[in-house]
């Protein structure tokens, strides 16, 4: 096998449990690596390191695997990690669907799978991940017997490993359009065709805090995607609910989530940019018991997280402005960009703007199925807060 070795002064952080090797971090290389092929890294000093898998064309170089000079990189390696990351969801008792791989917080980078019950979504977002797909197929039908396994690898983070983008199925057709059951309620989940791997596993924990907050209330959510936590808000006692997104496809789809759950009566769905719907609601002087907040990432690179803190102020403002005094403001961001500090600040300056007291009720992240590292800031993505606007 071949070997890369670090810079004298680059492995601190790589010694500490980080698994990316940066091209600026590497010294010296073994002549004609394979891109996609497992190698050996060691310090400059020649201690080892660990291996993993190797990408010329990457800004991240190598990503290790393992730091056991005995594990073999192999299928049985694919099983047992995912055997590994299994053990671990039930034991913080996940049963139907969970995020059963989580990337560089499972130890294998770049790959994420969510499970819906029976079935099986994965990304491999790197060059070196990909190859290992039809073992890591392998290892799910060992593992789970699943009725279906689909890949979305239509994501353009790929590209910066010189993979194209596709989606479609890894093991026999299946119908994609599926229903999972959640907090007592039903999501129907479109497997092909919705965000990401077609469902945010990430906020279920989240829906169920509005439980108590939410009883009684008028409630306003924007950015409902599939209707997720206004439907959380119809089962849990809410009066009226109104929920917004821009894509119709997905309005659709939360309106026969309403449907599927016999909420359609107190639960709404809107198709507009909840930018101007917000404006305009403020401006009627609209006013909600609950007002709920759940945008995308609005940034996807370091440069532009200004642009995204702006966003963010704006929004929360509109969204304090639109609850009544005492009632409450549920917001969240999805970004790793954005950090937790900067976003309660963020919060605190819209609060300050809209000239509201604002009292903390919860402050919470995503859930335990998408373990955070702490020696890897990105995998503290989420960030989910609830105040009371006094
Ligand atoms: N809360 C959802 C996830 C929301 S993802 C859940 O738990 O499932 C963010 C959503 O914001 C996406 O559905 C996207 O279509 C929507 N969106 C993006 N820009 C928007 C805009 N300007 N106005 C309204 N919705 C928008």
């Amino acid at each position: 096998m071949q070997t890369v070795y670090l810079r004298k002064n680059a492995s601190y952080r790589i010694l500490n449990g980080h698994p990316w090797i940066f091209g600026n971090e590497i010294d010296k290389e073994d002549a004609d690596i394979a891109s996609g092929g497992i190698v050996k890294v060691h310090t400059h000093d020649n201690k080892f390191v660990g291996k993993g898998y190797y990408n010329a064309a990457s800004q991240i170089k190598v990503r290790l695997l393992t730091r056991d000079k005995d594990v073999l990189i192999n299928k049985t390696f694919f099983e047992n990690k995912i055997a590994e990351c299994w053990a671990y969801r039930q034991k913080l008792g996940y049963i139907e669907n969970c995020r059963l791989v989580f990337g560089e917080a499972d130890g294998l980078p770049a790959l994420i799978i969510d499970k819906f019950n029976d079935y099986f979504v994965l990304q491999t977002l790197s060059l070196g991940m990909d190859k290992w797909k039809p073992a890591i197929v392998e290892a799910l039908e060992k593992i789970f017997n699943p009725k279906g396994i689909y890949e979305r690898n239509d994501v353009p983070v790929r590209k910066l490993e010189g993979l194209e983008e596709i989606k479609g199925f890894l093991s026999k057709p299946f119908d994609t359009k599926i229903i999972i059951n959640e907090n007592g309620l039903q999501f129907y989940v479109d497997i092909e065709n919705g965000q990401k791997t077609g469902y945010f596993l990430d906020q279920k924990d989240n829906r169920r805090a509005i439980e108590k907050i939410v009883k009684d209330a008028t409630v306003l959510e924007a950015f409902t995607y599939t209707g997720t936590f206004s439907l959380h808000a119809g089962y849990y006692g809410a009066k009226a609910v109104l929920g917004l997104d821009i894509s119709e496809s997905a309005v659709a789809q939360a309106t026969e989530n309403a449907k599927l759950n016999k909420l359609d009566k107190i639960v709404k769905f809107e198709a507009c940019n909840a930018f101007d719907k917000l404006k305009q609601l403020t401006r009627e002087g609209a006013q909600y018991d609950v007002v709920m907040l759940d945008p995308p990432a609005f940034t996807k690179s370091r440069e532009s997280i200004q642009k995204a803190i702006t966003g963010y102020k704006e929004i929360n403002l509109r969204g304090i402005q639109l609850v009544k005094p005492g009632g409450f403001l549920v917001t969240a961001s999805c970004t790793n960009l954005v950090k937790p500090e900067v976003f309660l600040d963020t919060i605190g300056k819209a609060a300050k703007d809209a000239k509201r007291v604002i009292r903390q009720v919860e402050f919470r992240a995503q859930a335990s199925d998408h373990p955070i590292m702490w020696n890897m800031e990105n995998t503290n993505y989420l960030k989910f807060l609830i105040v009371q606007v006094l």
